[in-house]
């Protein structure tokens, strides 16, 4: 296939196939796919949809038989039973087999257990059915027994967090234990297969620790994947082989390239990871000779099993056993069933053991991992695409890939724009830099250092708590004699810390602070602004985990979401220095002879910014870091129950050297200083993020003209939301259910982002219900000092206590479907909570609960799915699951949300890609993290100079000058 856009809609036609139960809905599905094609197969297609139309029942039969027949040459049977029929024409061919269960994703511990007893059931059969089976090669037997499973270690555990093996072997190794047991008993081979590399550390760790179990230790028949396209696959085998060895007993290492490439690329690239990945094929294909090398050498320990297409791979292992004196009957080679049909012959011929990797499970709903070999097969470096259709040639085809590295272009770094250009119009060379932004990085919780270095910033967190904090203004260290305590909602004895508490008299005072500053700040160069900025971000990459660390205390966030928080905030401070470089410098309005414009901008002057808890370092740091770097001095008022967070970002600042004044930090009571600072007449901006309630109050009071004030003020308010989440007739529920679950209840539902509202579509309303709720059931909810937490505390005894009102609403409104049993009895723990039978018109359909309750309303049709969707008085965030390109459109067109999501999951915005906040009672309609969101910061100013003498005017004018500054800064 060539034509890769006919390709992608193929797969994705492929993948949504098992959902579409109606023959029209095929043909619609048809029709949406392909006729908008533009290439050689669009007269093709063109025709068989219109032909389809027609007759869509039998189209849509005779489709669903067509992919069905498609699958079935991946697919080595539907059952066990179906399954034993190919294996034993395989047999007569002297192929063995690896059995795989194919299903859908596992999302629950329902879904896990049922997995679990699936395995059973497949090793009781096969080994029945096998019984009297000899070897093929009659030597060296008792390495390799007739049945062999392969286990997919995700699918055992719903649960897995990178950031937590701990757990996940306590939960694993109970559902492993039982059928590592029957194995052995029957005489079968067990091997873990191995996933995505977020997975790996802990697949090995679970191997070596069941492994060593004495009921296990002197166990063969077992076996592990090594990826070579990972650039730690090295490391890895030489810890297992050392492991191996001392263990005292053989095991089995299943070598390949690796199936996950480009999600591990994708999933990098989104978070700022380094890519574990080689990126060009033929690195893969090295580090897989030379993993072989250590494979074959280890050969008294280990037992390889090669699981490769490629020719050139395969001739090399055949060629190093050989010279390493190896017996051919002593290792083994292993191809996915369907494929490369020539080798496999060719090796049995030559007296290789060779063993099918053998998908089982229903043809339509195992499409994803259809989609997965098409890919495979078709791929453009693909080796078999090569052999079997390109007719390359036989001495390229054995060619030593180092040959191709050293050939191959190096990766291209991402470019960003610096230089200078020449505009089309010739005006000026003069540009600033480039737009592009690269983002801050998450930490990858999948590395153990990582993970101690949290562990460690806790324990030494802990130390800490208690501590006293000043108001810090002009630069001085205030306290007051009062105090605001902030507590840790997991344990709500432990106090975290106290913040010195301000009054109307600190108030006055740092507004005297800070205007006074303002003078000063408002004409430093932006240059200057910026660098603060970066400054704050590089500390905060410094203290990374103890800010996290914090966060875990003091708001109850997990550890990845603490850590989302931290690097949202670095984010911020980053993004506006760079944006503030780009906006900042006057630009010429227009070209026109004799004259120039330029048009600039001025900060408003003193900044109020009164931030919300609940991202508590991002959205106080964010606000803050606009209002600066636009030249704004600020006055932060953090939430009560963030107020230490809000302390380190004061501390961070000062120590990146804000001047005296120009940041001036008031914890205090946002009704009684904040509205003092809100209605003030010397306050000029005032940014809120928060409640609808204060947000609407603010607004209003913003608007009146008090006495002696000299500027209007503005007002960048975003404020709450009831964001719903619609589930199409055919979405991909794997996507669909962990996402909406994660959007529902991850930091226990208390994201201005997170759905409250899932509208799902009657068609597939069941399917959806049952799945959903056995995933809640299974969400792990626990104190988020642990790792691997998704649902902690709710923040405070107030929201408790709301949350739970809104649960009895809920209750005598609609019918309860679930609600969890087993919280922490310490600490402010709401049980997730789904209601079903809910309308639109119902409160918990309207208001926002800011908890981790959801309510499911269930809809006709995508028309009535769209106008729930839209009936609420908010326009904060809003997601889409769907397959369908025409539905996809139209949710993109008609939802009114300020941040739309299609199929993934509506929290989560990241700075610069996601430009964040809402409209109707959700905001004024201001983005942050957005390219135009620092003009809500500023005045803007425009300078116009006749430069015309005597009717002689220079022939160009530069696009972009100095700052208006005086005296001039340089
Ligand atoms: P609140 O509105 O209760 O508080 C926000 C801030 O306003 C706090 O610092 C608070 O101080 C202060 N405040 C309270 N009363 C006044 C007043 N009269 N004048 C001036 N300031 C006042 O919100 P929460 O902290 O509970 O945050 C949760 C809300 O924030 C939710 O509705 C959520 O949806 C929304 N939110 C919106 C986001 C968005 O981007 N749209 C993002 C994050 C949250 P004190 O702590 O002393 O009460």
């Amino acid at each position: 296939m060539r034509d890769e856009h006919f390709k992608v809609q193929m797969f994705r036609f492929v993948d949504v196939l098992a959902s579409l139960h109606r023959g029209g809905e095929i043909v619609r599905h048809l029709d949406e796919y392909f006729t908008d094609m533009r290439n050689g197969f669009a007269p093709l297609v063109r025709t068989g949809v219109q032909a389809a139309k027609i007759v869509p029942w039998i189209s849509g039969q005779l489709l669903r038989w067509n992919v069905s027949g498609m699958a079935r040459q991946f697919i080595a049977g539907k059952n066990p039973h179906d399954v034993m029929k190919t294996l034993r024409k395989r047999r007569a061919k002297n192929i063995g087999f690896t059995v795989d269960l194919l299903g859908e994703a596992v999302v629950s511990e329902r879904e896990a257990t049922e997995y679990a007893a699936r395995c059973l059931e497949l090793l009781e059969y096969l080994a029945g059915e096998t019984q009297g089976w000899i070897d093929q090669l009659g030597k060296n037997s008792e390495l390799f027994p007739v049945v062999n499973l392969s286990v997919k270690i995700s699918a055992l555990y719903s649960q897995m967090n990178p950031a937590d093996p701990a757990d996940a072997t306590a939960h694993l190794a109970p559902k492993l234990r039982p059928i590592l047991r029957r194995a052995r008993e029957l005489g079968a081979f067990v091997n873990f297969d191995m996933e995505s590399y977020a997975h790996k550390n802990i697949t090995l760790e679970l191997f070596k620790t069941l492994f060593t179990e004495t009921e296990f230790h002197d166990w063969p028949h077992v076996g592990i994947v090594i990826q070579a396209y990972l650039r730690d696959a090295e490391a890895d085998l030489f810890d297992l082989i050392d492991w191996g060895r001392a263990r005292g007993t053989r095991f089995t290492v299943r070598l390949v390239k690796g199936a996950y490439w480009d999600y591990e690329k994708i999933k990098s690239s989104q978070n700022g990871w380094n890519i574990p990945v080689y990126l060009q094929k033929p690195e893969s294909d090295v580090n897989f000779e030379l993993l072989t090398r250590i494979l074959l050498e280890n050969e008294k320990n280990v037992t390889s099993a090669f699981g490769s297409h490629n020719v050139r791979s395969i001739a090399h292992a055949q060629a190093l056993a050989d010279q390493l004196g190896i017996d051919r009957s002593r290792f083994e080679f292993q191809l996915l069933y369907g494929m490369a049909g020539p080798i496999k012959r060719a090796l049995v011929e030559m007296g290789y053991r060779v063993r099918e990797y053998c998908p089982v499970g229903e043809l339509l709903p195992g499409m994803s991992y259809l989609v997965r070999r098409l890919l495979e097969n078709t791929s453009n470096e693909g080796f078999l695409r090569a052999k079997f259709s390109e007719n390359v040639s036989e001495q390229q085809l054995l060619r030593d890939p180092r040959e191709l590295l050293n050939g191959a272009a190096a990766p291209s770094a991402t470019s960003v724009t610096t230089g200078d250009r020449q505009l089309p119009d010739g005006a000026s060379v003069d540009v600033p830099p480039g737009d592009t932004y690269e983002n801050a990085s998450l930490v990858n919780f999948v590395y153990k250092e990582n993970q101690e270095q949290m562990r460690a910033a806790l324990r030494q967190m802990r130390t800490q708590l208690g501590k006293k904090y000043p108001l810090v203004i002009n630069g001085e260290k205030i306290w007051t004699g009062k105090t605001i305590a902030s507590f840790n909602p997991s344990s709500p004895k432990e106090i975290v810390g106290h913040v010195t508490e301000a009054g109307i008299p600190e108030a006055e005072h740092a507004l005297e602070a800070a205007r006074s500053a303002s003078k000063q700040w408002s004409r430093t160069t932006i240059e200057e602004r910026a660098r603060l900025l970066e400054r704050a971000a590089a500390i905060m990459e410094r203290r990374r985990y103890e800010l996290s660390a914090l966060e875990v205390f003091e708001v109850g966030k997990p550890w990845a979401e603490a850590d989302g928080d931290i690097r949202e905030a670095m984010d911020f401070c980053l993004f506006y220095a760079q944006q503030m470089r780009l906006i900042g410098r006057p630009r010429l309005t227009q070209h026109v002879p004799g004259e120039e414009s330029y048009q600039h901008y001025w900060p408003r002057g003193v900044a109020l910014i009164v931030a919300p808890w609940n991202f508590p370092m991002a959205i106080l740091c964010g606000m803050t870091s606009a209002a600066l770097v636009t030249g704004n001095t600020a006055i932060i008022k953090p939430a009560e129950q963030a107020a230490v967070i809000g302390a380190m970002l004061m501390e961070i600042f000062a120590e990146a050297g804000v001047p005296p004044g120009v940041l001036n930090f008031l914890p205090g009571k946002g009704s009684i200083i904040g509205a003092h600072l809100v209605d003030h007449k010397d306050v000029n901006l005032i940014a809120f993020t928060g409640s609808r309630e204060v947000g609407l109050r603010i607004w209003e009071s913003a608007g009146q003209t008090r006495p002696g004030q000299l500027q209007l003020k503005h007002v960048v308010c975003e404020m709450g939301g009831k964001n719903g989440v619609i589930i199409d007739s055919d979405a991909d529920l794997d996507e669909a259910i962990v996402d909406s679950i994660y959007s529902a209840f991850g930091y226990q539902g208390q994201k201005c982002s997170a759905c409250s509202r899932l509208i799902v579509l009657e068609e597939n309303y069941r399917r959806v219900m049952q799945r959903l709720l056995s995933a809640a059931a299974s969400l792990r909810v626990g104190n988020p000092e642990e790792p691997g937490m998704t649902v902690g505390p709710v923040i405070d005894k107030t929201a408790y206590d709301r949350i739970q009102e809104y649960i009895e609403i809920g209750k005598s409104e609609a019918t309860l479907a679930f609600q969890r049993k087993d919280v922490p009895a310490e600490g402010y723990f709401v049980p997730p909570t789904i209601f079903v039978d809910v309308t639109p018109e119902m409160r918990i359909a309207r208001e926002e609960i800011f908890g981790p309750v959801l309510s499911v309303i269930k809809v006709r049709d995508l028309d009535e799915a769209i106008e729930v969707a839209n009936s609420t008085d908010y326009a904060l965030t809003a997601g889409f699951f769907s397959r369908s390109p025409g539905n996809i459109e139209r949710a993109k067109a008609e939802i009114v949300a300020g941040n739309v999501y299609i199929n993934r999951s509506c929290t989560g915005a990241v700075v610069g890609r996601h430009p964040f906040g809402g409209f109707k009672m959700s905001g004024g309609g201001t983005k942050a993290g957005g390219a135009d969101y620092l003009l809500q910061f500023l005045l803007p100013r425009v300078v116009t100079e006749n430069i015309t003498r005597h009717g002689f005017a220079p022939e160009e004018t530069p696009q972009y000058r100095e700052e208006f500054l005086w005296p001039p800064k340089r």
